[in-house]
């Protein structure tokens, strides 16, 4: 019996692996080390981590490294970094480079075999008789030429180098990745970053992944349903070798909308100064969306409500920000910060004079504490608010009280300077229509500097087509700033705090010393913008 079957994810999915037993599941994660993860990779490293706790089994983080022009030790740390961002740690940490000697054995085991042959046919035309079904002439070499061939590759010779090895499957099966798959190649001019130069030839992808799951004992291989194709053929090897059976769990591949996932594309953006890094806030990218200010607690949710489906879903950025914002909304604290441009000093008559006030952070969560606040008869607000304020309306300025809109004095540039407004601190707020936020300084707690950062997609297309060239959809302008004063409170804030300028949204504060020497935050999405990721 199954406990886990029956068991619904928050969207309702059944997610269980077939024949788990409990403490015997072994899964993982096997990342190639050739750059940082994307939110893709999180899906695949979540069900896995998932999975192993679940079954209280094991998950094994695997670097992927077999082709060595493409991989990098630094790429290795990395990624366990953004694994540690995403709440992800492996039992253990292995390499497939580790089991080089035995899958090198298990190669030559196929072709004593016969289940396996040397190639020479050019790329090319291998491809086309992939296709259409037609044998290589070096398909029925003897074991000897074959074992001489393979031999020859793995000197990284001048000849070895025109060869391939191929598993010798079926020439014309229906299913074309079962067309005698390349599972050797020869790489000679470059060193593997863990190996050197021991090695000219390197396992393929089909070739180590059944062979490596199957003796690191892993029960359940998940793998996005892209490879579906290849199940079969990857249970030929297991076959061929009379290795353990392995259990695939296959999986819809993760996509954005206006969003690149590929390594490539995202290094063209980093490469072209269209953003500042790998952790850029617009890259979908661990890193990036770590920065942006998206929560483990939320990657997590919002990757087990798709539970097992095998649709390639094309997700909406505002669904993942709507749960990180229901997620945050309860727990960060409130400050509030003011649009520098025309802000508006405003003297209120009848209210008393400079004082300091704890107040609570967050009115609903007293766990939060308190912070300290100045109130003042002379306070400042944002301009916008001015502007809408009709001659003595009434209003309510947040956590003081109501005022009464006397004058105002206008600038030679159309802006609103100064207001004159009367107290009535305590008046019904529950008569004016407009709740607005408000500044007062003091010479020991004067206004702070701030930058407000959003952002925009990167890409201008929903969903870029097979031969659409993304270089053509760049959005011209992406980072949007604005200059802000908040209340002194906020410097009580470290780096990677996450709070909520009251009426303006969520914030995480980037850099404490930021351009300019200011505090630079990051608008955190709330799922309800339509133009912002
Ligand atoms: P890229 O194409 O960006 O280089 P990759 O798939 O080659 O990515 P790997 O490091 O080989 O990168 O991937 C590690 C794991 O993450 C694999 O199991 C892969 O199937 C999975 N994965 C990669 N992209 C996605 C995605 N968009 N959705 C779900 N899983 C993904
Ligand atoms: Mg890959
Ligand atoms: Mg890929």
């Amino acid at each position: 019996a199954n406990k886990f079957k029956g068991k619904k994810t928050a969207a309702g999915f059944d997610l269980f692996l077939k024949d788990a037993k409990e403490g015997q599941v072994v899964t993982r994660f096997p990342p190639e080390p050739s750059g940082y993860l994307h939110v893709g990779h999180a899906k695949a490293a979540i069900l896995n981590q998932y999975f192993a706790r679940q079954y209280k089994g094991r998950l094994i983080i695997r670097f992927d490294d077999t082709n060595p022009s493409k991989e990098k030790t630094e790429f290795e740390e990395s990624i366990i970094e953004d694994l540690a961002l995403l709440g992800i740690k492996g039992d253990v940490t292995t390499h497939t480079s580790d089991y080089f000697d035995t899958l090198y054995q298990y190669a030559v085991q196929l072709i004593q075999e016969g289940k396996a042959y040397a190639d020479d046919t050019l790329q090319e035309e291998m491809r086309a008789q992939r296709m259409d079904g037609i044998a290589s002439r070096r398909r029925d070499a003897t074991v000897e030429e074959n074992l001489t061939r393979f031999a020859e590759m793995s000197t990284g010779s001048q000849e070895g180098r025109r060869w391939c090895l191929r598993a010798k499957m079926s020439v014309d099966d229906p299913n074309k990745a079962l067309r005698d798959p390349v599972i050797y190649r020869c790489n000679a001019d470059v060193s593997h970053h863990r190996t050197g130069d021991k090695w000219k030839v390197y396992p393929t992808y089909d070739f180590a992944c059944p062979v490596v799951d199957s003796i690191e004992g892993v029960t359940h291989a998940l793998r996005t349903n892209e490879y579906r194709d290849r199940n079969p053929q990857y249970q030929w090897m297991l076959d061929a070798l009379k290795l353990r059976k392995v259990e695939i769990w296959d999986f819809g591949r993760l996509n954005f909308v206006y969003t690149l996932l590929s390594k490539r594309k995202l290094q063209w953006f980093v490469d072209n100064g269209h953003v500042s890094g790998w952790d850029d806030p617009r890259f979908p990218t661990v890193r990036g969306i770590r920065r942006r200010g998206m929560t483990i607690e939320t990657i997590q949710e919002f990757i087990l409500a798709q539970g097992p489906s095998q649709q390639i879903i094309n997700m909406e950025w505002d669904n993942i920000w709507t749960i990180n914002k229901r997620l945050i909304d309860p727990v960060v604290p409130r400050y509030v910060a003011l649009d520098k441009h025309g802000l508006v000093k405003c003297t209120v008559a009848g209210a008393p004079g400079l004082e300091e006030r704890p107040m609570p952070r967050h009115k609903k969560n007293p766990e939060l504490g308190e912070k300290t606040t100045v109130f003042d008869n002379v306070i400042y607000i944002e301009q916008e608010d001015a502007k809408s304020f009709a001659d003595n309306e009434e209003v309510t300025m947040m956590d003081w009280g109501n005022v009464f809109v006397r004058s105002k004095k206008v600038g030679a540039d159309g802006l609103i300077e100064s207001m004159d407004m009367d107290a009535n601190l305590g008046g019904d707020f529950k008569k004016t229509k407009k709740k607005v936020t408000w500044l007062a300084q003091s010479a020991t707690r004067p206004f702070v500097e701030v930058s407000l950062l959003d952002f925009d997609y990167l890409i201008t297309k929903k969903k870029l087509e097979e031969d659409d060239k993304f270089e053509d959809f760049i959005t011209p302008q992406s980072e949007f700033r604005t200059e802000a004063v908040a209340a002194f409170n906020v410097s009580e804030l470290a780096e990677g705090a996450q709070i909520q300028f009251e009426r303006k949204g969520y914030y995480v504060l980037d850099k404490v010393q930021g351009k300019d020497g200011k505090r630079e935050f990051i608008k955190i999405p709330d799922g309800r913008q339509a133009s912002s990721a």
